[in-house]
């Protein structure tokens, strides 16, 4: 089948109405999380094939996390469908107004390689509990995952409703250019303009989960072990390949040295004292990858780590100093284990250096000044973040979680995950008992509206 017979047959099986009952939907959701309980070890296989990710690391970003959005959601879908209903306002007295998410109907989903198999499914969820259908496409560089993603789908929905079209560029480009009704994609800032291009041709609406430079800032007050192994865990989990690793560290310089220290002894807590023959440390996706991430270890001085394997494609956890902002490690998102680090005296220093660069991802705050921590929050545009930790933001579904500016446009998770893929579509009922003449033109009419329009 060519992607504009899938696309068609999609927008026929939704016309049927067969997506948008609340039980189909529940129905759904169950036969997912039971197809990927069934997949777990086929799943773990392909992302150690594809990344060597351990099993621990798996199971926790790709795998369980599925699985307590697929309960957090069915849990509450109902509530969720609801109508909800609004406030009258006092030029409307006798009208009832109320909103009813309605699903956007067919929806592609374009998918990036770090967390191949949760990126593909977890926005997945988000249009099947708000009644869409679906087309997946999986990233061509972790084919082992998206054949696992592909059989599976295959296995448990009928193409009309959800299906995957493996491929790259020129599969995405082809989908692209297909009359979906909404577009969820996951990647790079560069593809994502793409994205939003052609979304532009037909207006349709678009969710872009892009990436960028996250800064992690260490202020003198940290609790500097927590805050090395915290940051150790943000930067070293898939081997720094997430879109919210911090990817630079801003430190205070009363601090730096300690905090050396301390990452030091969390890189061995977590990986031994050779990093790059743990089992626990995942590799780079592909030698191309590999050679980027290599040529930055010249941007500055390392401090710690600059072992590389191209062989098993794995680069070792990497502190870098003295690195200069128009250096190429500062200029794109690295994306990988190597960290560098630049030092500040004063918080408007930091505040300066963030501000005058696109609006980030993710920001990593260490401090435990209140008054610090409102000024960063009040003062620094990005998508989201948290305070004295990293990552775990993201795995909260009572939070909102997406870019801004730069990094992306819209958010998903928990009920934003429903909300994302629904039009909220607007209703007001108005009575027939009476009739408020005053919007008709009269000369009454005309003194009454600006008793009550002021
Ligand atoms: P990418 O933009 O290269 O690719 C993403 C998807 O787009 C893939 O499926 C790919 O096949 C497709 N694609 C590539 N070129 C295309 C083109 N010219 N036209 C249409 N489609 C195209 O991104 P990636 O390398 O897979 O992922 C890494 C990037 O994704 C990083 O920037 C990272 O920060 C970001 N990311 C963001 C999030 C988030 O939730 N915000 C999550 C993971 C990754």
């Amino acid at each position: 089948m060519n992607v504009s017979e899938i696309v068609h047959k999609q927008k026929l099986y939704y016309r049927t109405g067969a997506t948008r009952r609340y039980e189909a939907r529940i129905k759904q959701l169950d036969l997912l999380k039971e197809a990927i309980r069934r997949r777990e070890s086929e799943i773990l296989e392909a992302l150690k094939i594809d990344l060597s990710k351990s099993d621990q690391e798996a199971y926790m970003t790709e795998i369980g996390i599925l699985f307590e959005k697929i309960s957090f959601v069915s849990k509450r879908l109902k509530k969720w469908m609801k109508p909800r209903k609004v406030k009258t306002a006092k030029t409307h007295i006798g009208s009832k107004g109320y909103i009813v998410p309605e699903p956007y109907g067919s929806v592609l989903i374009i998918a990036p390689w770090n967390y191949p198999f949760q990126l593909a499914i977890s926005p997945l969820i988000g249009a099947i509990a708000a009644g869409n259908t679906a087309v997946i496409k999986p990233s061509e560089l972790t084919p082992h995952v998206s054949a696992v993603i592909t059989s599976m789908i295959g296995e448990v929905f009928d193409p009309a409703y959800v299906t995957v079209v493996e491929g790259g560029v020129e599969a995405s480009e082809m989908l692209l250019a297909e009359p979906f009704d909404n577009l969820f994609f996951t990647g790079s800032v560069a593809v994502g303009k793409l994205v939003m291009k052609a979304a532009s041709e037909r207006l349709i609406p678009v969710t872009l989960e892009l990436g960028g430079k996250s800064p992690c800032i260490i202020h003198h007050d940290a609790n500097m072990k927590l805050t090395a192994k915290r940051i150790a865990f943000g930067k070293l989990t898939n081997s720094g390949q997430t879109c919210i690793a911090p990817d630079y560290l801003l430190v205070h310089e009363s601090v730096r040295d300690a905090f050396v220290t301390e990452y030091e002894k969390a890189i061995k807590q977590f990986y031994g004292k050779e990093p790059l023959l743990s089992d626990y440390y995942g590799r780079i996706v592909s030698p191309r990858h590999f050679e980027r991430l290599q040529s930055f270890l010249t941007n500055g001085s390392i401090v710690l780590g600059g072992e590389t394997d191209p062989e098993s494609l794995k680069i070792a956890p990497t502190l870098l100093d003295e690195v200069s902002w128009d250096s190429p490690v500062m200029q794109e998102e690295i994306f990988g284990p190597i960290l560098p680090m630049m030092t500040y005296k004063h918080l408007d220093e930091v505040i300066e250096a963030v501000n005058t660069r696109p609006k980030p991802l993710a920001l990593y705050l260490f401090t435990v000044n209140q008054s610090v921590q409102d000024r960063i929050v009040e003062q620094i545009p990005f998508g989201g973040g948290s305070i004295n930790d990293t990552l775990m933001h993201i795995a909260t579904p009572y939070l909102p979680f997406g870019g801004v500016g730069e990094s992306g446009m819209g958010n998903y998770h928990g009920e934003y995950s429903f909300t994302a893929f629904s039009h909220m579509k607007s209703i007001l009922k108005q009575t027939n008992a009476f009739d408020i003449k005053f919007r008709y033109p009269s000369k009454t009419g005309s003194v009454m509206m600006r008793r009550f329009m002021k």
